[in-house]
């Protein structure tokens, strides 16, 4: 299973504390946007077990915040695709990443089968965004219940 990023990854403008990107600070309520502590966050679509269009509206809230936050690159655990409502998750994220649905905010993305550790997509992603090298470089076959996404 992929390692998911237990921090917290922004800061609250109002009163300094950390807090998640999404939803409120828990610490004041502030609903304000966070500054962005970190410039990779790992979202996993699967947690809870929703829907696939509860996922995908969960990963579009995502890419706004993220986007407006300043986050960089958004690491998506979908699942592999298999068989039940919980493999749907993967086809519905790509196939709205193939018809530009998040086109104004996403620049580029790489399926996790792709960025195995030491392949050409993997330098490729690195070059781009060298945080995600803690993340990949786990990935010595690629990851196919995963996709990463560039920000602009
Ligand atoms: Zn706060």
């Amino acid at each position: 299973m992929p390692k998911i990023q237990r921090t917290l990854p922004a800061e609250c403008l109002e009163c300094g504390n950390p807090r998640p990107l999404m939803g409120h600070c828990t610490h004041c309520g502030s609903t304000d946007l966070p500054q962005a502590l970190t410039d990779t966050v790992v979202i996993n679509l699967e947690a809870g077990g929703p829907t696939a269009e509860e996922a995908l509206e969960r990963l579009t809230q995502h890419v706004r915040a993220a986007s407006e936050a300043g986050i960089r690159a958004l690491i998506v655990i979908h699942g592999y695709g298999s068989s039940g409502s919980g493999g749907k998750i993967k086809w519905v994220v790509r196939d709205a990443l193939e018809n530009n649905y998040f086109s104004d905010r996403v620049d580029e993305y790489y399926f996790g089968e792709d960025l195995a550790f030491g392949s050409n997509g993997y330098h490729a992603v690195i070059k781009r965004r060298s945080s995600l090298k803690p993340h990949l470089s786990q990935f010595k076959i690629g990851n196919a219940g995963m996709t990463v996404l560039l920000m602009h």
